[in-house]
């Protein structure tokens, strides 16, 4: 089956947006080093363009944690299916995620990773939908704010289809 696609938001105002968080990022981390944390898979589209304009130090981690399953409608379990290859111990961490919703897995990964004694955790989102948020927490860097809408592209998937379309669509 082929759904219908229509744009949201199109690769040129996405790209824009990401480099100007990255500028952002870089003023507000300067003299210090980074460690992204990659949410998998959604976040990863975002992760990379994001890092290309980032100007301090930076490493990259991934982790990948299932709260969807693979249709339209959330758990509302988070699962770990990847954790993290290194420690946080120390470091300036920003998760990377495609979009929060609920804020469930958001909540979560912070609460988890704060048990790990980072320096600092801060948030980073591309799609940012608060009229689903049923969960408090603190985003610190928001690309786009969305209707309620199910969205696909840079990143995001319906049945893991449409992570490559190079815009934000919605499915109708
Ligand atoms: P939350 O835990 O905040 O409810 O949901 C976060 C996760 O749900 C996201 O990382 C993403 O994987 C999935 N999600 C939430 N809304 C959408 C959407 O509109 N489209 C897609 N493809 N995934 C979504
Ligand atoms: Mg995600
Ligand atoms: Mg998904």
């Amino acid at each position: 089956m082929n759904e219908t696609i229509n744009v949201l938001i199109s690769e040129e105002e996405v790209n824009k947006k990401i480099q100007s968080l990255g500028e952002q990022i870089s003023k507000d981390y300067a003299g210090k080093e980074l460690h992204l944390i990659c949410v998998l898979k959604g976040g990863v589209f975002a992760t990379c363009e994001l890092a290309k304009h980032i100007s301090v130090p930076l490493s990259i981690d991934f982790m990948s944690v299932s709260s969807y399953g693979d249709g339209f409608v959330s758990s509302g379990r988070v699962k770990i299916i990847k954790d993290l290859d290194d420690s946080i111990e120390g470091k300036d961490v920003l998760i990377v995620e495609d979009i929060i919703d609920s804020g469930n897995t958001l909540k979560y990964l912070v609460d988890l990773l704060n048990t790990r004694k980072p320096n600092s955790v801060k948030i980073c989102t591309l799609l940012d939908k608060p009229d689903r948020r049923t969960t408090d927490v603190a985003v610190d860097y928001v690309g786009f704010q969305i209707p309620d809408k199910f969205v696909v592209g840079y990143g995001l998937d319906y049945m893991q289809k449409y992570r490559n379309l190079p815009y934000i669509g919605v499915i109708e």
